[in-house]
């Protein structure tokens, strides 16, 4: 049985169910995607709202936003104060949104309305978290298959943490594990991760990806590598540890080298010749110290981003977001970590 179902007031103050939608330069995707969600959550009869978060946009976004509040007060928008990123926009509207099940999904309509139903259908069954598996058509490109499946492997293997490959943030969250996960603090909190990691009972719904409806995608192959060592870095400490194991190997292998020297110096009377190894030998572990050096540097780093605890993400306008999401947000915001006094 659906919860709530018999409200459905159009400007409710607290629906039952949101979707929260990040946008930068959407403005040819927004208004697509409220038609075709309005008439796949018309199907549902419980109360919603959308919150759009305009996450730094350049070109109309904002403005779309606006008249689709104009038209229909059950729309809301918050605006940042410039772009912050996919990972942290989506922050701000998980935190901004106020129905008992908030769902996440991308502008571009790569994540069909249609879908949404079937969220929501697990959700009555129970589930606190209902996933979602993208089923690679032709719409996804092969390098971006190839790239999530490997990645997303090597990220369960370093981390213990199990994703499948094809998952993104299209997910439902019912209130109780969404508030549990905005209990974290992290300045680089990676949702994908954190999803796995709280538990509580889940399903999964396979889906088939469109194409994008309208512009381009955000996410350039740099995007792409930074938000890929990000995911690593916040669940594994193994990269640390290979330094380590490599260390040991090249210990052993200079000690090794060294007994040789000695010995054939000694024991057999010649000295063992070649300048040109040695020098190979040399320039191969300090390549090694330096890229060990720069891993945790990359560490290190993140440690000091923890410590400032700046805020995660900074709101400058907002459309129908009441002041309570306001308090939220200075709440939400906020990456201070409570343990650590100066
Ligand atoms: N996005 C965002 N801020 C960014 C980059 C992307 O809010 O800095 C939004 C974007 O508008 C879209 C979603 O994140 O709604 C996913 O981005 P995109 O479709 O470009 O990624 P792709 O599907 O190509 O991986
Ligand atoms: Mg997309």
């Amino acid at each position: 049985m659906r919860p709530n179902i018999s409200n459905t007031n159009p400007a409710d103050e607290h629906p039952t169910l949101s979707i929260v939608v990040p946008a930068f330069n959407e403005q040819g995707n927004l208004s697509k995607l409220y038609t075709e969600l309005d008439g796949a959550l018309s199907t549902l009869y419980m109360s919603w709202e959308i919150v759009f978060v305009d996450d730094g946009s350049t070109d109309d976004t904002w403005n779309d936003i606006k008249s689709l509040h104009n038209e229909d007060p059950r729309v809301r928008g918050i605006r940042l104060s410039r772009n912050f990123g996919h990972q942290h926009a989506l922050i701000a509207g998980l935190s901004n949104a106020v129905g008992d099940a908030v769902i996440s999904m991308d502008a571009d309509l790569q994540h069909p309305p249609e879908v949404v139903p079937l969220l929501v259908d697990e959700w009555c069954k129970g589930n606190k978290i209902v996933k979602t598996v993208r089923v690679d058509g032709e719409n996804i490109s092969v390098f971006k298959k190839l790239t999530s499946k490997l990645y997303y492997r090597l990220f369960s293997y370093l981390s213990g943490v199990e994703i499948q490959g094809g998952m993104a943030d299209f997910r439902l969250l019912d209130r109780q594990a969404l508030d549990d996960i905005l209990q974290f603090k992290e300045e680089g909190l990676f949702l994908r991760g954190i999803v796995q990691w709280v538990g509580y009972p889940s399903s999964i719904v396979k889906f088939n990806c469109r194409s994008r409806f309208s512009g381009q995608t955000k996410y350039t192959f740099r995007k792409m590598l930074k938000f890929a060592w990000h995911g690593i870095s916040s669940f594994s400490l193994v990269p640390l540890r290979i330094g380590i194991l490599i260390g040991l190997l090249s210990s052993g292998i200079a000690f090794v080298s060294v007994f040789y020297a000695i010995l054939s110096k000694w024991v057999v009377g010649s000295a063992v010749p070649g300048w040109a190894s040695s020098v190979a030998i040399i320039s191969f572990l300090f390549g090694v110290l330096f890229a060990f050096l720069a891993v945790l540097a990359e560490y290190v780093g993140r440690i000091v981003e923890e410590v400032r605890g700046r805020p995660r993400f900074l709101v400058s306008e907002r459309e129908g977001v009441g002041q309570s999401a306001r308090e939220a947000d200075n709440a939400m915001s906020s990456a201070e970590n409570t343990n650590f006094r100066p």
